[in-house]
């Protein structure tokens, strides 16, 4: 399974995609993203949130 994030669904002015696997890797990657680019910290619990709340389902994200 794949997973497809744009950073501007989250609330940024931002064309920054990411496109990889549905793992704990990819949601960190993201994480690292809002951090270097925009300077906030999330932890990964917040950011899988974000991501559950956008209707993305993580039940079967392989750690
Ligand atoms: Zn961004």
């Amino acid at each position: 399974m794949t997973l497809k994030l744009r950073c501007d669904d989250y609330g940024f002015e931002c064309k920054f995609i990411l496109d990889g696997e549905k793992t704990v890797g990819t949601i960190e990657k993201l994480r690292n993203h809002f951090e270097e680019e925009h300077g906030i910290d999330y932890t990964i619990e917040a950011v899988t949130q974000m991501i559950t709340n956008r209707g993305h389902s993580l039940e079967s994200i392989r750690k």
